[in-house]
């Protein structure tokens, strides 16, 4: 399921405010640019609050961040079959190279190096395409062979077999070309390059599954999260990833450092929930994870929190197996106090929302939502990270016992501080008028956004009785997103925001609004290559809305594209029915989830999510590039360094922020990387 949000490198592109000038301060990294390479633009991120943490709280911290750390290799594998060789060899060659660096194959070879890094491993994090060396074959090859010679260890690591495959997997555009197909009509599992299904059909994957789905079972395991389906002597069978199965080394050393994080804890359910997590690992039972997801969900008091485990399905064409990610992180108290207030007034909102009524929850379970600084990002999280996360998945756990929403402030923070004075809004937004209403408004309003689509859009509605949660398949997380993104925006113009003292003015959500039009009308457009759809959900959701909202209030002129001196702008004439139509559109997407009304909800995103404009999207790409803003962005983690005593025991936890993208991750590879040593 689709519980995370990711940022639309514009909306973050997008806030210049100047209620933000309090961040420039130049001794502060946060927002400070790392690295820059073909569309990628790696930034700082920095921790406010970790040093004024009492000494417990920092060394729980610390041995959280080493089991984050210990996971790096489970999603290079995850992610494709020959992902981990790919990586040594091809950190091999970069940091044994001793020839000319300005060198034009070197050159193009050190970009590949931090796509792949990037990508955690051969693929675009994004658009999941396979990435395109700018370097020949033979230049390849010739570093290759100087590789082997020079470094027995990589050799030793290198079967001939894998290294073949890596060339293969570099240099033949046919061979795995995508790491998650979606495209309708094809075999899903057969065309995705993942590593997480090997010799099974799409066919052969859903039916082993259905025979083992109870229609009745009210309180559903998450079937495949935690395993690799594969077919032995005939059979489909799952290989489960635990100590002892798969990814045994990776696991081993999380658990080893949960254990010491162990004495930490700062309750008695977070300690018995770290128990069962560990318990999960060893054995592999997804009865036991549901038990941690139970105890970690309605563990709300601690200040520190963190997810280990095999978490969102994005990766998995089918929505099954978990990527595996790590996120720790302590709470923001005073930013903390905005999504509190939301989720307290959870059940005045469910009651108002403009659907019909047989689809709202009678009774909204607590939405327990905070804000909070990270304090590292690793697995899927890393280097490109959510902005805010809600979870567990479960569908059971969450109507049961709620779930626990976060937005992750100090990654924000970096976002909004990189992005002063980058000529964005000066190129894309309409008018003056409008700049100032985003100058002033859009930070909050952003994230208010955040809050209201974690806290309580994921949260909202109800399936009718019998309704099949995964009944809108492939269109799932899409239908989903739009969900959560509807009822936000429904409610961002809702003066019940004013009365709870989250906003000042009641035009203030008209930044938002025009922000959101503009992005999923055109220029989302900038991360799509030429000639092809959008494919990722949040993508789809937000070009479904605007699009959809587009069409529909043509006849009353809401909103309409203009033209000025031979550009394109989104002009919004009528806010209020603007408001309305995404109220409408709301109604229409809850009935077809409460419905599970799989035709209706896969005929709104053929119809406004996935073809592109071809025109509009040159206009977009070409006024883009001149700013020269890369499409994306990620971070570089903290480094935490126990200081000892002379006796050895640790009395501090430094924290820093000075290493660059390239020795991080060379640093991750020498130091956790229990699956490449053979
Ligand atoms: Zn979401």
């Amino acid at each position: 399921m689709a519980k995370r949000i990711l940022v639309a490198a514009i909306c973050a592109a997008a806030i210049t405010s100047s209620a933000m000038a309090n961040h420039l301060d130049p001794k502060n990294p946060s927002g400070t640019i790392v690295d820059r390479f073909a569309d990628i633009e790696v930034l700082r991120y920095t921790v406010p609050g970790f040093n004024e943490l009492p000494l417990d709280r920092k060394l729980f911290i610390y041995y959280l961040t080493e089991a984050a750390l210990a996971g790096r290799d489970i999603l290079w594998d995850q992610n494709g079959k020959y992902n981990l060789a790919l990586r040594q060899i091809a950190e091999g060659i970069y940091r044994n190279y001793d020839g000319n660096r300005d060198d034009k194959n070197f050159k193009a070879f050190e970009t590949y190096l931090k796509q792949i890094e990037f990508g955690n491993g051969a693929y675009h994090h994004y658009s999941t395409d396979k990435f395109t060396p700018g370097f020949t074959q033979n230049w390849f090859e010739g570093q290759l062979i100087n590789l082997m010679k020079k470094n027995p260890e990589v050799a030793k690591n290198i079967s001939p077999d894998e290294g073949r495959m890596v060339m293969r997997l570099i240099f033949d555009p046919a061979f795995m070309p995508k790491r998650v197909n979606q495209a309708e009509g094809a075999d899903l599992i057969l065309t995705s390059a993942n590593n997480l299904y090997e010799g099974v059909t799409q066919k052969e994957v859903e039916e082993y599954f259905n025979a083992k789905k109870d229609p009745n079972d009210k309180t559903p395991i998450s079937y495949g999260l935690n395993t690799k389906v594969v077919k032995e002597n005939g059979k489909v069978k799952e290989l489960p990833y635990k100590i002892g199965g798969l990814y045994s080394a990776a696991i081993e050393r999380i658990v080893e450092n949960l254990n010491k994080a162990l004495p930490y804890a700062e309750t008695e359910k977070q300690r018995n929930s770290i128990i069962e997590l560990i318990k999960y690992y060893t054995t592999g039972d997804l009865r036991t994870f549901d038990t941690y997801s139970i105890l970690w969900t309605e563990d709300t008091t601690p200040v520190v929190d963190f997810i280990n485990g095999f978490i969102e399905s994005y990766g998995d064409p089918l929505g099954m197996t978990g990527a595996w990610e790590s996120i720790v992180n302590f709470k923001n108290a005073k930013a903390s106090e905005r999504t509190e207030t939301i989720s307290n007034a959870a059940q005045w909102f469910e009651d108002r929302s403009p659907v019909d009524p047989r689809f709202r929850k009678p009774e909204v379970k607590g939405v327990s939502a905070k804000v909070i600084n990270a304090a590292i990002l690793a697995g899927d999280a890393y280097p490109s990270t959510p902005i805010g996360i809600n979870l567990p998945n479960a569908n059971w756990i969450r109507a049961s016992h709620g779930s626990k929403s976060v937005t992750i402030e100090n990654i924000t923070q970096a976002y909004d501080d990189a992005s002063h004075g980058n000529g964005f809004n000066e190129e894309f937004v309409i008018d003056q008028p409008t700049r100032d209403l985003l100058d002033k408004y859009l930070f909050i309003t952003d994230n208010l956004h955040t809050d209201l689509h974690e806290c309580l859009g994921h949260g909202s509605g109800q399936l009718l009785p019998g309704v099949d949660p995964d009944a809108l398949k492939a269109h799932g997380s899409t239908l989903e997103e739009t969900r959560a993104d509807l009822f936000a925006l429904y409610y961002l113009a809702d003066p019940h925001l004013l009365e709870l003292g989250l906003l000042d003015n009641p035009d203030a959500y008209k930044a938002e609004y025009y922000k959101y039009m503009l992005n999923g009308l055109m220029t989302q457009l900038m991360r799509i290559e030429p000639g092809k759809d959008v494919e990722e959900a949040h993508m789809r959701n937000r070009k479904l809305i605007a699009e959809w909202a587009l069409e529909h209030g043509k006849k009353d002129n809401v909103v309409e594209l203009v033209t000025k001196n031979g550009k394109t702008y989104v002009k919004i004439n009528d806010y209020r029915r603007l408001r309305e139509l995404f109220g409408k559109l709301l109604a229409e997407i809850q009935r077809i989830k409460s419905e599970g009304d799989y035709a209706a909800g896969a005929k709104l995103v053929e119809q406004y999510a996935v073809k592109v404009d071809p025109k509009l999207h040159r206009e977009v790409l070409d006024r883009y590039a001149k700013l020269s803003i890369a499409p994306y962005k990620g971070f570089v983690n903290p480094v935490y360094t126990p200081v000892l005593d002379d006796k050895g025991r640790i009395i501090d936890i430094d924290v820093t922020y000075e290493e660059d993208y390239l020795p991080q991750m060379f640093r991750y590879s020498d130091n956790y990387s229990p699956l490449t040593r053979k």
